[in-house]
């Protein structure tokens, strides 16, 4: 089925605790869950290799053996969510009963309305983009609410109609021996509902890939992983339910020579020896065109200078970050007869013992 490391599927250390390991299991069978993904195969093999992972993982004993590399689930496995007998010698019910508990708690089985997943978009931004700010047009492409039936999956006209095998429930009990098993149903994939004459644009789904053209607009002073959050335009509802929302994610390409701290921008800015010795003016590039520096002689290598309100716009609150100005000094690494010559003559004047506090 597949060779992936549980620890990887699960998305946890090797070290991870077993609450952290059941933790990751929920979200991600959650996640992944027929029921939040109605027809997805990818999401469904997705939900096994999970549910394969946590049936080891979750199990003291079993993650023992298999940190000690017992083979678990080689070839087949895990039976199909759709039923089948669950393979591989151990009980698949228990991870029905669990995530039936999960999805369960707390409400009627009967599907209602429920909101569209929230949908990520990564936007790449030049630096400059991101401090400055910019209006991007994006194509996005998510499931909207079929425009024939409305979303319900139905054809027009006729309406899904209360599954017969779970009376509309979603969910069926066997007894097994001493225990009472709830599974999802399989006649109705667990919605709960029959679609006796489906909708012919979305074949029954209820939803339909769309691709939009959107504009979205980028806030001056976005950091590289801020979120602008486009409202609607994520996953459609189920059921009449609202759209989930559509989050712009912002990666902002590194700059060439500035650097970002939060709202402030640094800067290395290479200088000479005589520049900091006789002091001097010098161009210093900022995020709106050039301005003079004066070094005051005797200045030193890796002295910080602070141009204030030359930093990035603060994305949140008014006015803008700093900038600063690390000085390097470079040593030139050939020199030209002269500069050989002059610089031999400086260095037998005498140099200062700079090294003497420094010497035992
Ligand atoms: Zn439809
Ligand atoms: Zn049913």
């Amino acid at each position: 089925m597949n060779g992936k490391d549980f620890y990887d599927t699960l998305g946890v250390p090797r070290d991870a605790s077993d609450a952290d390991i059941k933790k990751s299991y929920r979200r991600l069978a959650r996640k992944y869950h027929p029921d939040a993904n109605a027809g997805d195969k990818a999401a469904e093999e997705k939900f096994k290799e999970v549910s394969q992972a946590y049936e080891v993982l979750g199990d003291s004993k079993k993650r023992t053996d298999y940190d000690r590399g017992v083979s678990f689930f080689q070839q087949g496995g895990y039976g199909d969510f759709e039923g089948g007998a669950p393979g591989g010698g151990f009980n698949g019910f228990d991870i029905f009963g669990d995530i039936f508990d999960m999805f369960t708690a707390g409400q009627a089985r009967r599907p209602g309305p429920e909101r569209g997943r929230d949908t990520y978009y990564n936007l790449g931004l030049k630096f400059d983009d991101a401090v400055k700010g910019t209006a991007v047009r994006i194509n996005v492409t998510h499931e909207i609410a079929c425009d024939v039936c409305g979303g319900s999956g139905a054809k027009p006209g006729t309406s899904p109609v209360a599954c017969k095998v779970c009376n509309g429930r979603g969910m069926v009990s066997n007894s097994q021996g001493f225990f009472s098993i709830s599974q999802p149903c399989r006649n109705c994939g667990g919605t709960g509902q029959i679609i006796e004459t489906p909708c012919a644009k979305c074949h029954g789904r209820g939803r339909m890939p769309k691709t939009e053209t959107l504009n979205v607009k980028i806030p001056a002073g976005v950091h590289d992983g801020s979120t602008v959050r486009i409202k609607g335009k994520g996953e459609a509802g189920a059921l009449g339910g609202p759209n989930g929302d559509l989050y712009v994610v912002t990666r902002v390409d590194p700059h060439q020579f500035f650097k970002r701290d939060g709202d402030n921008i640094w800067l290395e800015l290479p200088v000479t020896y005589m520049e900091l010795a006789l002091g001097s003016k010098v161009k210093v590039p900022t995020l709106n065109g050039n301005l003079t520096l004066k070094i005051p002689a005797g200045s030193q290598s890796d002295q910080i200078f602070r141009l204030h309100g030359k930093g990035s716009p603060r994305l949140k609150g008014l006015g803008k970050g700093d900038m600063y100005v690390r000085l390097k000094v470079v040593v030139p690494a050939k020199l030209t007869a002269e500069e050989k010559e002059l610089l031999l003559r400086l260095n037998k004047l005498g140099p200062e013992d700079i090294r003497k506090d420094t010497l035992i």
